[in-house]
């Protein structure tokens, strides 16, 4: 590969690390494009981090090979590959001013004074905290300190950041504010972005690309609509937005579940392998496409396929939308959300038919179970 051509790609390539008997990355590979903004989403201990430490260098894989910008970095330090990290801790120091903090790292490389100053202004200019410069970290608030945090990473300029939960510090407005924020900045510079978080909102919202990890593998790799709309396992189909699942039968060639509460009926997710009739299953129907009526507002018949009656248990008003829980004999619920403007007033306690089309279904093998 030309290496212009591939400055701040990122091949991993059949990387494991184990700890002792324990496999925290397992054979993983991944190809990351230059410029693309990629999120690492998975539930604690998926070997989220592993895998950005050793892209970053402060692991070392036990099997496998990583390149960055067309080069294999295996046996290079931290700071001989061209990427730099934020973690959620900004770990600035305290008793140094921002622009004393963000020079640290050029000064170590013994950078001519004038070229520090010039590139810390022009860091803490991306990060629009320019006028801060003489300040102390501790006057600073959570998001400021994350900024110089994020300055201090851009300050050599490298081909790719990586970043290891760096919003998990701030309060919800300010966590969506910086996701903007760094999207927006991202996008300006052009470089690479690894990010690694837990929450799939943050995901969803700022990625080109989501690798849902499981175990230390790749679960699912696609962008933010296909992981929502056409998510391959039960696994990827829980872990990202809500569902509500069906465990039962399939039949229709796959197409149809016979569940313990009626028939449901819908397209099959994106799979490989057809599913038998008579094989164990669940079906998944997201609570956004579950339409709710009082059982009195309807004159169709209560059950049939993808049409199950049950008894409203709560509304809960979440903003945007409103959530009803919807009790479906003794051991199973079900949650439908509507929109606020056009939800449905259904007094708790009442009967009511929860309903949804054949294309909102995802039928997924039960031993996939999340
Ligand atoms: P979290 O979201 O909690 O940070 P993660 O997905 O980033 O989780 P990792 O930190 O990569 O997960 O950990 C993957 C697995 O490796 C876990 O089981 C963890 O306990 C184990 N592990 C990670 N670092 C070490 C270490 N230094 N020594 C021993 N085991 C480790």
């Amino acid at each position: 590969m030309n290496p212009d051509a591939a400055t701040g790609s990122i091949r991993i390539d059949r990387v494991t690390k184990k700890y002792g008997e324990a496999t925290a990355v397992d054979a993983l590979s991944l190809t990351i494009e230059p410029g693309e903004f990629i999120s690492l989403l998975g539930p604690s201990g998926c070997g989220k981090t592993t895998t950005l430490r050793m892209i970053a260098g402060f692991e070392q894989p036990d099997a496998g090979d990583i390149s960055i910008s067309g080069r294999s970095v295996l046996g290079l330090p931290p700071y001989r590959r061209d990427v730099n990290t934020v973690f959620q801790a900004y770990a600035l120091f305290p008793h140094m001013s921002v622009a004393e903090n963000v020079a640290y790292g050029l000064q170590q490389r013994r950078t001519p004074k004038a070229e520090v100053r010039e590139r810390v202004s022009e860091a803490l200019e991306l990060v629009q905290m320019r006028r801060f410069a003489d300040r102390k970290p501790t006057q600073l608030s959570g998001g400021q300190q994350q900024r110089v945090a994020l300055a201090r990473a851009l300050v050599n300029r490298p081909s790719v950041l990586l970043l290891d939960e760096p919003l998990g510090a701030l309060d919800r407005q300010l966590r969506e504010e910086m996701q903007l924020e760094l999207k927006l900045l991202q996008a300006r510079l052009g470089i690479t972005f690894v990010f690694v978080t837990h929450d799939q909102g943050e995901a969803l919202s700022m990625s080109d690309r989501i690798a849902i990890m499981r175990d230390g593998r790749i679960e699912q790799l696609a962008d933010a609509d296909t992981i929502y709309a056409r998510p391959t396992s039960a696994y990827v189909a829980a872990f990202v937005g809500q569902q509500n699942f069906f465990r039962g039968t399939a039949t229709e060639g796959g197409s149809a579940v016979e569940s313990a509460h009626g028939l449901v009926r819908g397209i099959r997710s994106d799979r490989r392998a057809p599913i038998a009739d008579g094989a164990s299953v669940q079906a998944a129907v997201r609570p956004e496409f579950v339409r709710i009526e009082a059982d009195a507002s309807t004159s169709a018949p209560a059950t049939g396929a993808n049409r199950v009656q049950g008894t409203l248990l709560g509304v809960s008003h979440l903003g945007e939308t409103m959530q009803y829980l919807v009790r479906l004999g003794d051991d199973q619920s079900l949650i439908a959300r509507r929109p606020t403007p056009e939800a449905p007033e259904i007094a708790v306690g009442s009967p009511v038919t929860c309903s949804w089309t054949d294309a909102s279904v995802q039928v997924f093998p039960s031993d996939d179970a999340a």
